[in-house]
């Protein structure tokens, strides 16, 4: 089976709408066809401040929330980042390859480093890339599902494979990105041309899985739209309106066109009471099953064990090949 990788940062207490419609809901459906590995990805999250104590209970309820979302740890490998000690090792060898320029490129570092002030920000933030491309390249995968918001990150881990490759000989396989043009980016519900992001200054705009139904219906309803009042999808005069048509439709499995149809000539109130329900709908249960599995947090780290066990063979035997490509003398 060809080989899929993907992951989430720990970085908040709960996955929001577009961490499950632009990759959880994917990677659950892919799990099937894949040898999938999906892991909780810690050492990313680090790479902004962190608090300790919070960063290892979201590692838990992050990992949980897969389970929960449909990952079944039987078929997948779920496992946390920073349990594997190859990737970090792989990426300090890819750091070595990688152009200063290139990876001042990167627009995610632009954005995240403005939110925090340039001197505030680490030189972590500046290389998370570099880790990812490593995250990605340890297993050989074929296949990396993701929103659009890591187009770019995938385009250079996938430039550093070649390049890798085209100086030591054939070691990485060259991954593709997995990226589903309608659903790919959810906006934030305040802002609505801002991705919907856990890092998010407020949380107004931002929906998430563990909310309480009635926090997740008050954001709905209060979701920035525009003042013409009309029910049609404008992506670029109407984003508010665009944006919750895209949720509606993917949650429910029904077109645009087919809701406009039916919300055309109510106002936006009707149209966001029967999204708010969609959205509890679809969170639910999946909140519920993620407290349950809280609930037993040594069950959680036996299977974490189990397949970070899984994951560390795959990953060792790639570090061994690149060590043994750039010429480090082994150990014996
Ligand atoms: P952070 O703000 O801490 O970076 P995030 O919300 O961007 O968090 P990540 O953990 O960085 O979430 O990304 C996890 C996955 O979710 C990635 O595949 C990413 O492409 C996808 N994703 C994140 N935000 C969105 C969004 N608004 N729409 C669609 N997919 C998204
Ligand atoms: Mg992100």
């Amino acid at each position: 089976k060809p080989v899929i990788l993907s992951g989430m940062q720990p970085s908040s207490d709960s996955l929001h709408l577009g961490n499950y419609i632009g990759a959880l809901g994917n990677w659950v459906t892919m799990q099937d066809e894949f040898d999938a590995f999906y892991c909780v990805v810690d050492l990313h999250a680090i790479t902004v401040p962190q608090d300790p104590k919070e960063l290892r209970e979201r590692t838990r309820s992050t990992a949980a929330q897969y389970i929960a979302a449909g990952i079944d740890t039987d078929k997948s490998t779920l496992f946390i980042q920073s349990h594997v000690q190859a990737h970090t090792q792989i990426a300090w060898v890819l750091n070595t390859i990688t152009g200063f320029g290139e990876a001042s490129r990167m627009t995610q570092f632009k954005d995240k480093s403005a939110k925090q002030g340039a001197d505030a920000a680490s030189v972590g933030l500046f290389t998370y890339p570099i880790l990812m491309a490593a995250d990605i390249l340890a297993y050989q995968a074929n296949v990396v599902p993701v929103g659009e918001d890591q187009r770019q990150h995938l385009e250079l881990t996938r430039d550093l494979a070649m390049r890798f490759n085209s100086r030591f000989g054939e070691t990485f396989t060259i991954p593709e990105g997995h990226i589903l043009k309608e659903t790919a980016k959810i906006y934030d519900l305040q802002t609505p041309t801002a991705k919907m992001s856990k890092s998010a200054e407020t949380e107004a705009g931002l929906l998430k899985i563990m909310d309480d139904p009635a926090v997740t219906a008050k954001k709905v309803m209060r979701a920035v739209t525009d003042a013409d009042g009309e029910i049609r999808f404008d992506r670029e005069n109407k984003p508010g309106v665009a944006n919750l048509l895209t949720i509606f439709s993917v949650l429910s499995g029904r077109s645009i066109d087919d809701l406009v149809n039916e919300y055309a000539g109510g106002g936006y109130g009707g149209l966001k009471k029967d999204l708010a329900e969609q959205v509890t709908a679809s969170f639910t249960p999946i909140r519920e099953r993620t407290n349950e599995l809280l609930s037993d947090p040594a069950e959680l780290d036996r299977i974490l064990g189990k397949a970070a066990d899984r994951a560390s063979e795959v990953a060792d035997a790639t570090l061994a090949k690149v060590y043994d490509a750039i010429g480090l003398l082994p150990r014996h």
